[in-house]
């Protein structure tokens, strides 16, 4: 490890820290622990740790509310480990700014390789990479062309749009509320029914196998997932 990467863990449950410390130490991460929201809130200005693991079920309070405190002022990845698998609350957590949810229990390899991609990200900001190359899908987001297996794709504007989305959000969920902002902007009639649309419309010219997509995953009532280039 060249340098030591930080991270702050706001979770009240001692198991899950126990847990996760050995295997985050190992794989060169430097772990601080908050039991509530306010510590949390505190050691993160106090530290300014390079990514931040956040429990929703708090003892002083709920994790969206500190995600929103956190959002304000910091721009490293936050990750919302919690219980609450449903739709609502992760999509809760993804619009209110997270960078990636993941619903307890999870196993620590995956954890791993969500925070790799969401620094990779953050390190990426604001200019992404244009290239996006994985399954014989290539996306060239500054020239705006797309490749299948070496044979240029044409896309409509609408599918291509939403494509640049997920790109510049590859690895990461991309809620529908997100998605629809982002391609069309808040102004734009498009509806989430539309979205699902467009991306049926889009595995059918990027994905070999439309029925199994490789690439464009779907995250059920939430949104979707490119994989990213790593994966
Ligand atoms: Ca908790």
């Amino acid at each position: 490890m060249t340098s030591e990467k930080t991270l702050l863990v706001i979770e009240d449950e001692v198991a899950i820290l126990r847990f996760l410390r050995p295997s985050l130490e190992k794989e060169g991460w430097r772990m601080w622990e908050a039991a509530t929201g306010r510590a949390g809130i505190d050691l993160a200005a106090a530290k300014k740790p390079d990514a931040i693991l956040l429990d929703l079920g708090l003892p002083d309070g709920d994790g969206l509310d500190v995600l929103k405190n956190l959002r304000q002022w910091t721009s490293a990845p936050i990750l919302i480990i919690s219980a609450r698998g449903q739709e609502k609350d992760k999509i809760a957590g993804l619009d209110a700014g997270a960078d990636d949810y993941l619903t307890k229990p999870f196993g620590v390899a995956e954890l791993l390789a969500r925070l790799r991609v969401s620094l990779r990200h953050q390190e990426n900001r604001p200019e992404s990479a244009p290239l996006y190359e994985r399954e014989g899908l290539k996306i060239d987001l500054a020239a705006r062309h797309v490749w299948l297996k070496k044979k240029e794709i044409h896309l409509s504007p609408q599918q291509y749009d939403l494509l640049a989305v997920l790109v510049r959000h590859a690895g990461r969920v991309v809620t529908h509320k997100q998605l629809l902002k982002e391609a069309w902007g808040e102004d734009r009639v498009v509806t989430p029914e539309s979205v699902r649309i467009f991306v049926h419309q889009l595995r059918h010219k990027i994905e070999p196998d439309p029925v199994r997509p490789r690439c464009l995953k779907t995250e059920p009532g939430v949104g979707y997932r490119l994989s990213s280039p790593e994966e």
